[in-house]
């Protein structure tokens, strides 16, 4: 689940991301909203929480023009308290919820979860099923019936985007963008060990799940039929 977050104020931004991260999620900070923009109109993230008060372009405008562009990515407005009319703008320009600041995390934590309860394409607030795999993102954990291991967050990020892409092909630069973000020296190999790391993590759970490669483009989730396992 990888999470932008438009925020001008440096100190607030920064700690609200530290709790994301603590809480499993990417956070990728932008503390102004053209370039909020620019990031997010890249489509790679799951989640964004906009600003509304912010230098170059304001959180209204971001959002008006994401949703013109057609990303449809969930929205979190942040406003200033009692500004009635900003949520109603918001909601109408199609944010998907607001929160007044100053906030608790623990209840920006609790809308993040809810939107992720009411985008069931986000699907990780709570068990993913895919196979014989329970699959418990937050908790780093997957199970069958016979076994059950523990996940590193990278696995199980890359678990996660192979599932909720599970009938197409998902590139190794689509999994280093969505895993690692944009400003990252990370390469094909980092993505080739990750891959090789959750097989043995299915593996260890006895999954019948596999992580085919599909040579020069990227890697699909599938899974094994009964009776044909690996020898
Ligand atoms: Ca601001």
């Amino acid at each position: 689940m990888r999470v932008l977050m438009v925020e001008d104020e440096k100190y607030l931004a920064k700690a609200v991301a530290e709790i994301l991260k603590k809480n499993n999620y990417s956070v990728d900070v932008i503390h102004d909203g053209l370039d909020g923009l620019n990031y997010a109109l890249s489509g790679i993230y799951d989640l964004i929480i906009l600003d509304i008060m912010l230098p170059t372009m304001d959180g209204m405008t971001v959002l008006q023009t994401l949703r013109q562009e057609g990303i449809a990515t969930p929205v979190i407005l942040l406003t200033a308290k009692g500004q009635t009319a900003d949520k109603v703008k918001g909601l109408d320009l199609g944010a998907d919820d607001y929160l007044a600041k100053p906030f608790h995390t623990e209840e920006l934590l609790a809308r993040l979860r809810a939107l992720q309860r009411r985008k069931p394409e986000l699907c990780n607030a709570g068990v993913i099923t895919f196979g014989d795999l329970e699959f418990s993102p937050h908790l780093l954990v997957i199970k069958t019936e016979t076994g059950e291991t523990e996940l590193k967050l990278k696995e199980a990020q890359l678990l996660e985007l192979l599932i909720t892409n599970q009938n197409r092909v998902v590139s190794k630069s689509v999994i280093i963008e969505k895993i690692w973000g944009f400003d990252t020296e990370a390469e094909d190999n980092h993505v080739e060990i990750q891959a090789s790391r959750l097989r043995k993590r299915l593996a260890q759970a006895d999954s019948r799940v596999r992580i085919n490669t599909i040579r020069g483009v990227g890697y699909t989730i599938a899974e094994q039929e009964e009776g044909n396992r690996d020898v």
